[in-house]
């Protein structure tokens, strides 16, 4: 049995028809720009097994990988950037509010220095909560776009 064979019009190569419900793009190229369900490729004489992809990616999808990874990587960074704020201004904020009706109402009695604490604890909860549901909203739209990035 010979299975038919075309030419990917994205990565030049070769590959089984029938395993691409794309047309004219392999199963590789159709996974990055598609997001359809992608090869496992086993690599048996330069060429896949499975698909015939022979592991050409093209100058296009490289860049795209670099970017999207380049871009998942600074959304974590500023995700954990943002829990290390919440975290450590967080006891601090929770001691002010239930401390309310001593602290709020008698800022005087205390050191500007304290005042200042509890000041930036609470903008920094506020802060970092809000920054943290956009950026998780964010990496979840970037992912849901990109399906890819999830098992790289
Ligand atoms: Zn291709
Ligand atoms: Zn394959």
């Amino acid at each position: 049995m010979t299975k038919d064979i075309t030419t990917c019009k994205e990565c030049k190569s070769e590959y089984f028809t029938e395993t691409s419900k794309k047309e004219s793009l392999c199963t590789n190229c159709a996974h990055y720009l598609y997001g359809q369900k992608r090869c496992f490729h086993i690599f048996t004489n330069e060429r896949c097994a499975k698909c015939y992809w022979n592991g050409t990616v093209s100058e296009r999808i490289a860049a795209m990988i670099k970017r999207n990874k380049k871009k998942l990587k600074k959304i974590n960074t500023s995700i954990g950037i943002a829990t290390f704020i919440l975290i450590i201004s967080l006891p601090t904020a929770i001691y002010w509010f239930v401390y309310l009706d001593t602290t709020v109402f008698s800022l005087t009695k205390h050191s500007f220095s304290r005042n200042v604490w509890f000041f930036m604890s609470v903008f920094g909860v506020l802060v970092s909560i809000s920054f943290l549901i956009k950026a998780n909203a964010f990496k979840k739209q970037l992912i849901k776009e990109v399906p890819y990035l999830k098992h790289n």
